[in-house]
């Protein structure tokens, strides 16, 4: 049994966990025997997705499994691809609470220490609900590579239809950034996943 997902959170992880048709009861933000029994599940499928493909790294790993499951199982798909080219990537962002985006949004705004890594308020990225992540590619002596080809090559080598890359938008341009393609905007989604509505069906 591993650690709790989202432990300061339980109304968002019951979201989640609702969007995967796990969670029966009500969105109330209260652990109780129906979120146990729907983390369980949600454990146990995430470990039979994890058996498709080789485990990753640590980081990696912790991250897939704060993903939705399409998405983790695309996540996987991808890494494999980016590490069979000898690609040295890590996922090291995956889903955030609503609380930990607005506190991603305050660095380097109000005064805050550290540059303004972000743009979207909680609820307002696409890393809050469970769909997005972020690689880091290290060199052989694990040192962080923040930009270059070499990011454009993990595109190349892992991206499919059923993904979208930051790399492709317009105006910000986000080349560590993965996410599932969706054809509805995020305000749509945002809806959806906080009604515990399927996600996947949109795709
Ligand atoms: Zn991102």
């Amino acid at each position: 049994m591993s650690a709790r997902l989202f432990p300061d959170d339980i109304l968002f992880f019951q979201r989640l966990l609702k969007v995967e048709g796990l969670y029966t009861g009500e969105l109330d933000g209260l652990w109780g025997p129906l979120t146990e029994k729907a983390a369980a599940g949600f454990e146990s499928l995430s470990d039979q997705i994890q058996s498709e493909t080789s485990p990753f790294d640590f980081r990696t790993e912790k991250n897939i499994r704060t993903l939705v499951l399409s998405a983790q199982r695309e996540a996987r798909i991808f890494m494999a691809k980016v590490i069979d080219a000898d690609i040295k990537a890590k996922i090291i962002s995956g889903t955030r609470t609503y609380a930990e985006q607005n506190r991603l949004f305050r660095q380097g705004r109000y005064g805050n220490p550290g540059p303004i890594i972000t743009h979207a308020r909680g609820g307002r990225s696409n890393h809050n609900f469970g769909i997005a992540w972020d690689i880091g590619i290290f060199t052989e002596t694990g040192g962080y590579v923040a930009e270059g080809a070499v990011y454009d090559q993990a595109a190349e080598v892992g991206m499919t239809d059923t993904l979208e890359w930051g790399g492709d938008w317009t105006g910000f341009v986000d080349k560590p950034h993965y996410q599932l393609r969706f054809d509805v905007d995020l305000a749509t989604i945002r809806q959806r996943f906080e009604h515990g509505e399927s996600l996947t069906m949109i795709a």
